[in-house]
């Protein structure tokens, strides 16, 4: 039997990671882990976090890193993980982020199989964004997210190319497409 797939999924908002997501986590019987999914959450239960989270995300700007270390690492920690693997999507986002990551499977004596880059143009991303219309997706934000994803999240792509980790796909095609891509991305790795 193969080992859980630990892996972690990075790309632009409107890349199509989210539905990648879905489909890896269908094919690989690991856990999907959303960050995003899981403020979204707090926001819609009205917790303590939704409501530090809110204003936050709706400006496009990213919710403390220390509050995105202790989710991540309650969630990892839990025996479920081990078992089934788990699929990070929106995680880590900043260098502080992917240290606090390392720190956690270390903890958990967890490794990581693979990082995986969607990667799509931003003209296309932004016009995908504009055309899906959800209410956090203003103008604004969009560009907001976009620039904090090249000035904070795109450097550990070198992060995860240090550690033999990244694998780049061409998030450009259909979604089968895109998967059949990823697919082979990931079993290079296990
Ligand atoms: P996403 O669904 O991944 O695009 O996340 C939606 C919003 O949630 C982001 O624009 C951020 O405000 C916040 N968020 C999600 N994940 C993180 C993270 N790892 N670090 C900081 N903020 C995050």
């Amino acid at each position: 039997m193969t080992s859980p797939l630990l892996a972690v999924i990075l790309g632009r908002q409107g890349s199509g990671k989210g539905t990648q997501s879905e489909l890896i986590a269908a094919n690989y019987g690991c856990i999907h882990l959303s960050t995003g999914d899981v403020l979204r959450a707090a926001v819609a239960e009205g917790t303590e976090l939704g409501i530090q989270a809110q204003a936050v995300m709706e400006s496009g700007s990213l919710v403390g890193d220390d509050i995105m270390v202790g989710i991540v690492a309650d969630r990892l920690a839990a025996a479920d993980i081990a078992t089934n693997g788990v699929l990070l999507d929106g995680f880590p986002r900043t260098s502080e982020q992917a240290d606090g990551l390392e720190t956690i499977l270390k903890n958990n004596n967890l490794a990581m199989t693979v990082a995986l880059n969607v990667d799509v143009p931003v003209d296309v991303v932004t016009q995908r964004m504009l055309e899906r219309g959800r209410s956090d997706d203003t103008a604004e934000a969009i560009q907001k997210r976009l620039e904090l994803y090249d000035s904070q999240t795109a450097p550990l792509l070198d992060w995860f190319g240090a550690r033999g980790l990244l694998e780049t796909v061409d998030g450009v095609g259909s979604v089968n497409e895109v998967f059949a891509r990823v697919s082979s991305a990931i079993d290079a790795h296990r």
